[in-house]
């Protein structure tokens, strides 16, 4: 599997980041699979130094915070309209009630329709196949409905934190993964309230209970110091880790 970071600011674009946005690929009969894992603001500008939007297999969304889904009406628009003619339908895998806000966020009747979209939900299936990857999810803590998802392909493992607080079920979901993408968001400083994020002591806390095989911070927002939340995260963690930026890559 290769991991590639498009965007991983925290809750908006920043100045050196789109937000949350990851590509991953695998070899699969002779041809090379992608997915995404959201698709946040500002990612599909982003994405298109990496690939041809042309060639996503699927997207899987975490939530339906604008920061991890709101380019995909972006990609609507590229899909519907591209001048070499329109795209074949897009696999959405996502929390129920996407097809109609992001038909919402796309004009003000509901416009375009998402026709360019193939949706499925998380609630009928938890267990997705896509070509080589199999998906699961577990709810998480925030204040959307919202899901953690582990990736599965060739013998590889990914966990996506998406947004979260501290929870047992990330703990379960992250067991034993090659690779755990676990936002941190908070400083411990600060006065953090409940069920919404981790911070940098939270994620390592969740990777050493889960003895993953690497840590990847993400979802800083430009607003929070990035060393402090480092800094917090090495008091509670002493495995390998890296704080992801756009355009690392990483093969597992
Ligand atoms: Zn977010
Ligand atoms: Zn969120």
């Amino acid at each position: 599997m290769r991991l590639t970071i498009v965007g991983c600011a925290g809750s908006y674009p920043g100045p050196d980041s789109a937000a949350s946005s990851y590509l991953v690929e695998a070899e699969h009969e002779g041809r090379t699979w992608r997915i995404l894992l959201d698709m946040g603001n500002g990612s599909l500008g982003q994405l298109q130094r990496y690939m041809d939007p042309r060639g996503i297999d699927a997207v899987a969304l975490s939530h339906l915070h604008p920061d991890h889904c709101i380019d995909l009406v972006s990609l609507v628009v590229l899909a519907k309209y591209h001048p070499d003619g329109p795209y074949e339908s897009i696999t959405v895998i996502a929390p129920g009630g996407a097809e109609e806000y992001l038909a919402h966020a796309g004009g003000p009747g509901g416009e375009p329709p998402l026709d360019a979209l193939n949706f499925t939900v998380w609630e009928d299936e938890p267990v997705q196949q896509v070509g080589p990857f199999t998906l699961r999810v577990v709810e998480v803590k925030h204040p959307v409905r919202a899901y953690a998802i582990r990736v599965e392909a060739g013998g590889s493992v990914l966990v996506y934190s998406g947004d979260t607080g501290p929870t047992p079920e990330l703990d379960e979901l992250a067991a034993g993964a090659d690779v755990f993408l676990c936002e941190a968001s908070f400083v411990e400083s600060a006065t953090n309230p409940p069920d919404l994020h981790l911070t940098g002591a939270e994620a390592g806390r969740c990777a050493a209970t889960a003895e993953v095989g690497q840590l990847l911070i993400t979802h800083i927002p430009a607003w929070t110091d990035a060393d402090e939340v480092e800094s917090d995260l090495k008091a509670a963690y002493d495995g390998p880790y890296a704080v992801v930026r756009p355009g690392d890559t990483f093969d597992f």
